[in-house]
């Protein structure tokens, strides 16, 4: 059996955050008539970093639960993708390629996949803790959808990203102000392994 990598209430937590994002998404998705049917694109090779060892390990929790020969598959994968990616990002360009989770289009960790992959797509917005407020305009679908139109109705993150923050503070309790700041791709969360350090003092 895999040693356990979250505590049991922490991953309860995220499997909940991460369905009222689910929830939230699907509303506006109504109210807009929007939907990914049909598109021509595929966003899985938007280039993302993310920021919470909660999301890094709740990832793995998913790694994990498929078969072994199945995630060495994927790591290899990842293992190129940061390969190329650095590659782009030293000449200065934003990398666009394909995550190594989307197998045949499809997203092969659905229920792990990260926050940003159920919120992409409609527009959003966020107030920040100094009050500045951030707006994204959703995936260049929705953009040519919704074009000219003035009164967007739009999926506020604020509260999920504060209970994110809630989560990942009272995962790593005062350990969070001295470990490193995460800022990695999902591909770089797959080729370093789980975050590895002990949560038990
Ligand atoms: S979110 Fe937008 S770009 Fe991505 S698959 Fe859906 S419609 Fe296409
Ligand atoms: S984790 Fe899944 S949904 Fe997110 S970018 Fe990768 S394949 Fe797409």
């Amino acid at each position: 059996m895999n040693p356990e990598i979250l505590p049991a209430d922490i991953s309860r937590r995220i499997a909940a955050l991460y369905s009222e994002m689910e929830k939230a998404y699907d509303e506006l998705a109504q109210v807009l008539r929007f939907s990914c049917a049909g598109c021509p694109d595929n966003c899985c090779d938007s280039y993302f970093q993310h920021h919470t060892y909660a999301e890094w390990a709740y990832l793995w929790e998913g790694l994990q639960q498929l078969g072994e020969e199945r995630r060495e598959r994927f790591i290899e994968k990842a293992g190129e993708y940061v390969r190329q990616s650095e590659a782009m990002l030293a000449r200065d360009e934003r990398p666009n390629l394909m995550c190594p989770l989307n197998e045949n289009g499809l997203c092969a960790l659905y229920p792990h996949r990260l926050m940003i992959c159920r919120l992409h797509g409609v527009p959003s917005a966020m107030t920040r803790p100094d009050g500045k407020r951030l707006e994204f305009p959703g995936c260049f679908r929705c953009q040519e959808m919704l074009a000219g139109r003035e009164d967007i109705p739009r999926l506020d993150r604020t509260k999920m990203y504060q209970t994110l923050v809630e989560i990942e503070m009272d995962w790593l309790g005062p350990k969070r102000r001295i470990l490193p700041k995460v800022r990695m791709t999902l591909a770089d969360m797959m080729v370093k392994g789980p975050p590895g350090f002990n949560f038990c003092g």
